[in-house]
């Protein structure tokens, strides 16, 4: 059985250099090892689907690294081996175009819907920047479609539609046309089972009365190319069951209406025999007027060139004709592939860029010859070498975004309101600094808090027009209102300990503070305070000296309360870096003029130097619900060993913290002092990674650094 399979695949590499050869068959010795024990569903053994998609690869005469890569495709998905000992035995070049692959794989499992079926392709395109990667992951679906028939009919259906919504389309846009056929008959088969059937049934029945027709003409053009002078191949051929049902779908003709189930290829030797063939053609049956295409002059977008032409035969019956050069026919098969088939001009294109630049170069001079050429050029520049990415939503929408977008970019594309309540972000399911530039296939996952604001650092590293400019909006117009609303509430605080609060202060007691005091509107004086520019105790007094005294008395003063501290507010509140407290640590407020509110914990050396300017400090406390990570800085005392600080980096990890920085000095021969900066949400969140830290038997001293 396994001896069958390579010699299945010998006779196709006939084109590859000896020594290549033998590559490709240590690369089926390692493939099978790897694969060994695995089955197909059909319950062949694994090896006979990379070989078989070796085998499709070998076809297109893709070089010996392409035919060695399709051959591994599946094995770092599918068993242990990594992308490192695929290097170290066959090179970079074919470890890049597995890992490619495996790359593509992995994103089939997110095939969006179908109105997102453009941007996968898109996202396909642009993550297999090598048209070898893709070329590959053609020939592996076209083969897993040629043996659907082991599984199950849902799975089927699935994988059916997504190649007529996917891969049929990019093997088109590639110019891949017999794939691209055998694509969309393996999909209408598999996708309508009872249309494919009775469709069947019906074309055989047609045959027979309308052959004779057909193999009338084919005999008459056969004899009178050569009459004029043209040396030709005229083939006649069967319309695929797909474009016949595509037809009638499209024309909403019944199949009696559908007439051409039949077709001709002429194929000449050069461009002027083409137009030589059609006039002696034109001169022998009638052409049905509007029928004729030249895709000579103007050809399709991926290449494609041939004169288009329906005749009327004997009995009536349409023909389509094709007729085309030599080269056009290898170009209409192969596509893209065939310039690795058919090297021209440079022997020494070894790189695939320069075989893409080649193939690009000679699409264009198609186009600089014939127009058209600024959508066609859009299309190429968008799929090969595209300046976005994209990324899915958590539900598997798929954004394009530009290059060098990050998360926040991500948000704000998503809606104005995710970007301002943005906290932080998920890609793949781990969560990432804001900061992240987001790749090719990303999972994006942005978590908002009712009460997060934009950052004005955020506008160092967004990319999108949009983001930048929600950002800018928001801090001009948000914080004022966000230092009214904590103006408001330092002013509640110490007014609630007197027995009132802001609501119930006349308005004509604040249109005579305004006045007294210069500014310009009661929602000014809050919002100096919120900054830290006026007192809230002493704007408290003078409202309350203009209040009125009776209504004051008897009442009891209450204790001030705490100014409840989220973490998400803003400029207005700023988290000292001297002791970077975080949820559960005893904090303290200190108003800074100008500067709104710096908390520091209760223990900070720094603050404690200056705790006797009392009016400066206020009792602050953390609210129940506080809406970002905070940074908090651990000093761990390791034994220098090797592979020590993974050990550490990983524990923290596990235990779902980010390290925002590290650095690591040594303390003497045996020791090393490792300095993070770690982002937690609490002390709980804290204390998590630190019993994570101290079950490492070289870890001896943790510490939290303040100060
Ligand atoms: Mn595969």
């Amino acid at each position: 059985m396994v001896a069958a399979v390579i010699t299945d695949l010998r006779p196709n590499l006939a084109y590859l250099k000896p020594q290549d050869v033998s590559l490709v068959e240590q690369a089926y010795e390692f493939s099978d090892a790897a694969h060994q024990g695995q089955l197909r569903q059909s319950g062949d053994p694994y090896i006979s689907h990379p070989v078989a998609v070796a085998q499709i690869v070998a076809s297109w005469q893709l070089d010996a690294q392409a035919v060695v890569a399709a051959l591994l495709h599946d094995v770092m998905e599918d068993t242990v081996v990594t992308k490192a000992e695929i290097s170290a035995r066959f090179g970079k070049s074919v470890a890049d175009l597995v890992d490619g692959v495996s790359k593509l794989d992995r994103l089939e499992s997110q095939t969006p819907v179908e109105a997102e079926a453009e941007n996968f392709r898109k996202m396909l395109l642009a993550m297999a920047s090598d048209v070898r990667v893709m070329l590959i992951k053609l020939a592996d679906r076209l083969h897993n479609m040629r043996t659907l028939g082991a599984v199950s009919t849902e799975q089927r259906r699935r994988v059916a539609r997504e190649t007529i919504e996917i891969y049929a389309p990019i093997a088109n846009r590639l110019g891949l046309d017999r794939l691209f056929r055998e694509m969309h008959e393996l999909a209408f088969q598999n996708l309508y089972p009872n249309r494919y059937r009775v469709l069947t049934k019906a074309v055989k029945a047609a045959r027979g009365n309308r052959r004779e027709g057909m193999n009338k003409v084919l005999a008459a053009v056969k004899e009178r190319l050569p009459g004029v002078g043209i040396d030709a191949l005229v083939s006649g051929r069967e319309k695929h069951i797909y474009s016949i049902y595509k037809k009638m779908q499209e024309k909403h003709l019944s199949f009696s209406e559908v007439l051409d189930i039949y077709g001709c290829r002429v194929v000449v030797k050069d461009v002027s025999s083409c137009y030589l063939a059609l006039g002696a053609l034109h001169a022998l049956y009638k052409p049905v007027p509007g029928k004729f295409k030249d895709y000579i002059a103007i050809p399709k977008a991926n290449g494609y060139q041939s004169l288009h032409t329906t005749l009327i035969g004997p009995f009536g019956v349409p023909l389509e004709v094709q007729i085309r050069s030599e080269k056009m026919q290898r170009v209409a098969e192969t596509g893209v592939a065939s310039h690795w088939l058919y090297k021209d001009t440079a022997e020494d294109l070894s790189l695939v860029q320069q075989r893409t630049h080649q193939w690009l170069q000679s699409l264009l001079d198609i186009q600089k010859t014939s127009g058209d050429a600024a959508e066609f050029l859009e299309h190429i520049k968008v799929d090969l070498f595209p300046d976005e990415v994209y990324v899915f939503t958590p539900k598997g929408k798929i954004l394009p975004m530009p290059r060098g977008a990050t998360p926040v970019d991500f948000a704000y594309a998503v809606h104005t309101d995710i970007g301002n309540c943005c906290m932080s972000a998920k890609i793949n399911y781990e969560l990432v600094p804001l900061r992240t530039e987001l790749q090719n296939g990303d999972r994006v996952e942005i978590i908002t808090a009712p009460n997060a604001h934009p950052n004005a650092h955020w506008l160092a590293y967004v990319k999108t027009a949009k983001a930048r400019a929600q950002i800018r909006h928001f801090l001009k117009t948000m914080q004022a209102g966000e230092s009214v609303a904590l103006g408001e509430r330092l002013l509640n605080q110490v007014l609630r300990a007197l027995g009132t609060r802001v609501g119930d202060v006349s308005k004509a007691k604040w249109e005579k503070l305004v006045r007294d005091t210069g500014a310009r509107s009661r929602e000014d004086i809050l919002s100096d305070v919120g900054l830290g520019k006026r007192l809230a105790a002493i704007v408290a007094r003078k409202l309350l000296q203009l209040a009125d005294q009776q209504q004051l008395e008897g009442k009891e003063a209450k204790p001030a309360g705490s100014i409840l501290i989220r973490g998400s507010e803003g400029m207005a509140v700023e988290f000292a870096h001297c002791c970077n407290p975080i949820p559960g640590d005893p904090i303290i407020g200190f108003i800074k003029k100008g500067q709104g509110l710096v908390i520091h914990t209760h223990d900070c050396p720094t603050a404690r130097r200056s705790r006797g300017d009392s009016d400066k400090w206020i009792d602050v406390d953390w609210d129940q619900q506080t809406a970002r990570l905070f940074d908090v800085r651990l000093k761990v005392l390791v034994m220098d060993q090797r592979g020590v600080l993974a050990k550490v980096a990983a524990a923290i990890a596990d235990a779902g913290c980010n390290i925002a920085n590290v650095s690591a000095e040594n303390d003497d021969i045996n020791y090393v002092t490792n300095s993070f900066t770690l982002q937690v949400t609490d002390r709980q969140h804290l204390a998590r990674v630190l019993r994570a830290l101290r079950r490492i038997p070289e870890v001896v001293r943790i510490t939290r650094a303040k100060d």
